[in-house]
């Protein structure tokens, strides 16, 4: 089985400075070679019909993303203005081409190698003439243009934009075989790096399981350093049972309120990490702080380093109780079934509104704003891909069930309506059945799935004692934005109301 296993490094101050420095030249080696070829392609990528005629004709159309053929100087042979310069000499791959009878070669075809393949060629003339490039391991330096490759193919492939000249780089990458785990104690090991030395890393996992180590890429975090290994290791995937073959299921409803609302009626708290108060005027400090050093200077360098660090913490910590939660979810029960979200359209700003004579409405774009952050930091996605894995160790299926409606449907009349919402209750407007809204929609995902739910011992009966039913008048006026659980009615007080026309107060045995 073939996983990523991150540790922290603890370089000493020489080997962080030599890091550091590495991060430097590689990023301008990076932004050269893109240079390279960027001007490669702007000065040969001409029309047939312009005056000066270039060997190659045009390559391809950045507009439509299209390539022709397979001259493209941004991903093959770096030529400059239509000429080829002597020194690619280095560059040509020879292919001899046999005469099927006489078996004697009839004549030599000169095939141009990749932009990467030139670029990486060129590098050992970079480390023999150029200090700076010298103390750099070679192979560092491939790997380096191989994800400028990459950045090109995935911007062919429309996954993101042109690759951009960056300004930071906070990571590199050695290729398979140049690592070795040295001195394996036990709180720590040593990895040597090539061109760094043996670095010492917090030793978090049980490195004699591993096989075979394949790259290794080193990463900067908020102020720390990484590693990240890819290796094969002797433990096997389990094979994932069908649903015929288990017995309960669990649904699960994410939200803002409670994060997650289990179908057997437990909840999984929001912590809200970054979105708290006390976090969020923290952050905005230091912000601030960043926003009134003088650009450039190195008070403004140490601010960034502060926010940055900050930051990471807060990542770190949101990662360490998505884990925490993905595993309660996954032991609960032997199929997982949660919502198919859509979070990208989730998380989309306000749209303008037009009001007919040139201005515009009131579209409430700051309050959306917020909500987006809280979703963002709500991490659902991420809790997702930590259940998905997780259910994967053990064996387990996890159901993505259509998310439309699980919110408003109720589950005894099966009445659809935004009406039955408010906040945290739900109350149906036709049959009146009274519920928690979380655990409600989580129940509704998993019965999709046709598998019973566990008992919670714990759980409490279907309102979970928190839920009280809110007067019918209250509810039909009740409008707004409940797809997420409205965050600003958590303190409303629940009010013991009257259900329809009769004016007689609601009995016990009817709160469920
Ligand atoms: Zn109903």
């Amino acid at each position: 089985m073939q996983v990523r296993w991150n540790f922290k490094l603890l370089p000493n101050q020489t080997q962080e400075a030599t890091l550091e420095d590495w991060l430097v030249t590689l990023r301008k080696h990076r932004n050269y070679a893109l240079r390279e070829r960027t001007i490669g392609f702007e000065t040969n990528n001409k029309d047939s019909d312009s005056a000066i005629i270039y060997a190659y004709g045009s390559y391809c159309d950045l507009d439509s993303r299209i390539e022709f053929g397979s001259g493209c100087p941004l991903t093959c042979p770096v030529l400059k203005h239509g000429v080829i310069p002597q020194d690619l000499e280095l560059a040509t791959k020879e292919t001899k081409v046999k005469d099927k009878d006489t078996k004697k070669v009839v004549e030599t075809v000169v095939k141009w190698d990749s932009a990467s393949g030139i670029q990486m060629k060129v590098t050992t003339q970079l480390r023999s003439s150029i200090l700076h490039f010298s103390i750099i391991n070679s192979a560092v330096l491939q790997t380096n243009i191989a994800r400028l490759d990459t950045a090109f193919s995935n911007f062919y492939k429309r996954r993101i934009g042109y690759p951009n000249f960056i300004r930071r780089l906070d990571s590199f990458e050695y290729k398979p075989g140049h690592v070795q785990l040295r001195h394996i104690r036990k709180n720590y090991a040593t990895a040597y790096l090539p061109g760094i030395g043996d670095v010492k890393f917090l030793r978090s996992r049980d490195l004699t399981l591993i096989q075979d180590l394949r790259t290794c890429t080193i990463t900067r975090k908020g102020g720390n350093w990484y590693i990240s290994m890819l290796v094969n290791i002797a433990d096997v995937l389990p094979a994932i049972k069908s649903l015929e073959e288990c017995k309960s299921v669990v649904g699960i409803d994410v939200g803002i309120n409670k994060l997650i609302a289990l179908s057997d009626g437990s909840f999984q708290e929001n912590k809200r990490i970054s979105t708290n108060k006390r976090t969020a005027r923290r952050m905005a400090m230091r912000q601030r702080a960043i926003s009134r050093k003088l650009k450039g200077s190195k008070n403004k360098i140490k601010a960034v380093k502060k926010l940055a660090k900050q930051q990471h913490k807060l990542a770190q910590r949101r990662d360490g109780y998505d884990w925490q939660m993905a595993k309660v979810v996954v032991d609960t029960a032997d199929v997982v079934a949660r919502e198919n979200l859509n979070i990208p359209n989730m998380v989309k700003r306000a749209k303008p509104s037009h009001d007919g004579k040139g201005g515009y409405k009131r579209n409430n774009a700051a309050q959306k704003t917020g909500l987006n952050k809280v979703i963002l930091d709500a991490s659902w996605g991420d809790i997702f891909d930590k259940i998905a894995w997780l259910a994967l160790k053990a064996g387990k299926p996890v159901v993505e069930v259509p998310a439309k409606y699980t919110s408003q449907e109720c589950p005894k009349c099966g009445h659809i309506d935004k009406k039955n919402r408010k906040g945290e209750k739900f109350l149906c407007v036709v049959c009146h059945h009274v519920d928690h809204a979380d655990t409600k929609a989580s129940r509704l995902i998993g019965r999709k799935v046709g598998l019973v739910f566990l008992k919670n011992k714990l759980t409490l009966p279907a309102d979970c004692g928190k839920v009280t039913p809110s007067s019918y008048q209250s509810i039909v006026v009740e409008t707004g934005n409940h797809a997420f659980g409205n965050h600003r009615h958590v303190r409303e007080t629940p009010t013991v109301g009257y259900l329809g026309d009769t004016a007689e107060p609601l009995k016990e045995s009817r709160r469920l």
